[in-house]
Order: structure tokens, then sequence, then C-alpha cells
């Protein structure tokens, strides 16, 4: 059995974040100027969903504060559907009759050429866990491939070993996203049926052992609506402050998806209503002021619309969650997720300068690799 180790256990602040704290409590969280897990607590307390409207200006106060008024856009590239993971919650588990895709390494260039093209200087490639059709040596060569079109590489895959991390930075890898879906050892084992993402401990451990190989950033997140979203929140923010500790050079960035309607018809037991996502994301960002807070396309526009710049710092666009698609020479229909915010990357950053704010493609120099 899985146990949440001592060093992210938030039960100590949960009775507080899942109503123990009071108004005042949540007031005094806010005015602080050294907030910790004890004012996380307060700020993501039912009490604290009377003070919405003070915890936005604040929290807007200290993102311009401290990233200016721009948002980093970056796009996801879904390099292949194939998985021999039974995850309940999403649409490339092994048991869905969706066909496989897989983008051959040559195909991935038609998409980074496209990519490229529409402006982006920043990629996320993605796949499942580890299998034949997408093992290391695939990834490593996608990596190396990307590294060659963008300044700044990213990967959303499977946990590795030390020395394969180390690879990937070699191949010009900056960093790694890799959510822990539910921080909550029981749940995590009834959502993850089958495959090695079952392991807990060693999808836990992946984000230390990448920024111990080299890797610059680690992305981290839990998916809203798995699990009591007070339990994860307060163990993610538990796990960035331990590894922010540690690795003080490396960047951390916290990302906020909520499940979406996929193929399995997963449906979730504590589903993240839109206005508790904006208390948890003006929450993080009182108490995180200084690291980059992700929303991505599974959200509606109104709502990204609503949070950039006011919390949230950084985002994707233009996404497709299919294999393939961007180039036009390779279209696959079955995506892991539904996508809300489809607007094209002209009509998003035309929104982001109408609200006084400024999209930024690059921030990285692929010399600094
Ligand atoms: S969440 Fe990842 S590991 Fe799980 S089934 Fe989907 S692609 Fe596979």
């Amino acid at each position: 059995m899985n146990e949440v180790p001592e060093q992210i256990d938030p039960r100590p602040w949960l009775a507080a974040a899942r109503g123990g704290a009071r108004r005042e409590d949540a007031m005094r969280a806010l005015a602080s100027d050294e907030p910790g897990p004890r004012e996380l607590a307060a700020l993501l307390s039912p009490a604290a969903g009377a003070l919405l409207e003070p915890m936005a200006r604040r929290a807007q106060a200290l993102t311009r504060r401290h990233f200016g008024r721009t948002v980093q856009l970056y796009v996801p590239l879904y390099l292949s559907s194939h998985c021999p993971g039974g995850c309940l919650y999403c649409g490339f588990a092994s048991d869905r009759a969706a066909p496989r895709h897989r983008l051959e390494p040559e195909q991935s260039e038609d998409e980074m050429d496209a990519l490229k093209s529409m402006g982006f200087e920043e990629v996320l490639l993605l796949t499942g866990e580890r299998c034949p059709g997408a093992d290391y040596a695939y990834v490593r060569d996608c990596v190396a491939r990307a590294a060659r079109h963008f300044h700044n590489v990213n990967v959303e895959v499977f946990p590795m070993e030390t020395g394969e991390y180390r690879g990937l930075a070699e191949a010009g890898c900056s960093g790694l996203t890799l959510y822990q879906e539910t921080y909550d050892p029981g749940r995590y084992e009834r959502f993850h049926r089958w495959g090695p993402k079952r392991d807990y401990r060693a999808r836990l451990d992946a984000p230390e052992r990448a920024l111990r190989a080299g890797l610059r950033f680690a992305g981290l997140g839990a998916l809203l609506g798995l699990s009591d979203p007070r339990y994860d929140l307060l163990a993610l923010y538990r796990h960035a402050a331990a590894l922010r500790k540690q690795y003080w050079r490396s960047g951390i960035s916290i990302s906020f998806p909520r499940i979406r309607d996929q193929e399995g018809g997963f449906r979730p037991d504590f589903p993240v209503s839109d206005r508790e996502l904006a208390q948890f994301i003006y929450a993080f960002r009182l108490c995180l002021p200084d690291v980059p807070l992700v929303l991505s396309t599974r959200e509606r526009p109104a709502l990204r619309d609503g949070m950039a710049g006011v919390g949230i710092s950084k985002m994707s666009v233009a996404s497709r969650t299919t294999v393939g698609g961007y180039s036009g020479r390779t279209q696959y229909s079955e995506g892991q997720f539904e996508v809300s915010d489809g607007r094209g990357i002209d009509e998003f950053c035309a929104m982001l300068r109408a609200a006084n704010l400024e999209p930024v493609f690059k921030n990285w120099e692929a010399v600094y690799r």
C-alpha cells in the first residue's frame, strides 16, 4: 500500500482547509506577508469563498509585480496515443476501443514546422506510459528534433530514471511536466487500475530525479476532481515547497487541470466549480507569489480570459489533444480529452492585448540549455 510521505502530508492543515478556518483566519491569511501552509489552508477554505474579490485584487497585484503584464504561451504536441495504462479517467487508457496512433519522428517534424510557423518557441511533447510504441529512445529522438526547432522543449511523458533524464537534458530538453493526478494514496490506487502508473512513489519522486539530472524546470499539478481538492492542493503546495527548497536554482510551475469529458465517460466524485477553481488559483498566487501558475485549454474561454494575469502567468493556446493535426498532413480524431477553448492563436493574443497583457512566445534562449 502506498503512503503519502511525511514531507508532503497535507493532514496537519486539512481540517482548516475543509471548513475549520473562519472568515477572520482567511482575512489574516490574505494580509499575511509570509504566507505558509497554514495561510494556504485558510485561503482554500469555504470561508475564503466569500473573499473572492479581495483575493483576486491581491493575486493580480502580485502577478503584475512578479511577471509584469506578460503571459507566457506554449503549445502541446501529442506524439503518441499508445499506452499500457488503465487510468479510469483517461481517453487513452488501454481498454478504450479507439485506434492508437503514433507520429513517426519525421512526421513529428512536420508538426513542429507547423507550430513554429504559428510563432511558437516553446513546445510540450506528450505521450502515455512507457511502451514499445513510445519508449525512451523514441521520446529522446523527438526531443532532439524539437530542440532544433524550439528554444524551449519540455516533456509530459512517463516517469524516468535519473540517467534517462540526463539523456533528455543532453538532447535539449529543458523541463518536465508530471502531474501526480491525486496525492491521496488510497484514491490513487483506485484510479490507476493497471500499468506502470500504479506506482505512486515512482511518479511522486520523478520531478526530483529530473531536477537532479539537470533538467531546469518541473511542472507539478493535481487533476482536480479525482479527490478532495483541498487535500490535493495542500499536498501539491508542500511538494512544490520541498522541491523549491532543495533545487532552488530550478524553476517550479503549478498547473490547475480539471477533469474533462473523455472517451470512457468518467465522472469526477469531487467536481470543482468555476468559482472554486478561481479561489484555488488566487490562494496559490498569494502563497507562492513568484511561481508560474498555468491554465490550459481544458478551460472555457470566459474563465481563461478572467484568469489571465490575475494569478495565471502561463497558458497553452491553439491546442489539439489528438495525435497530429497541426500540419494538416497527419490528422487523427481521438483526443485524450476535450478542449474547451478552441480559439486560434491570433484571436487569443488579441484578447490578451485588449486586456493590456502581452503574449510572450519566448523567454528562454536555446543557448542556455
Ligand atoms: S493518463 Fe497517461 S498513463 Fe493513464 S491511460 Fe492516459 S495516457 Fe495512459
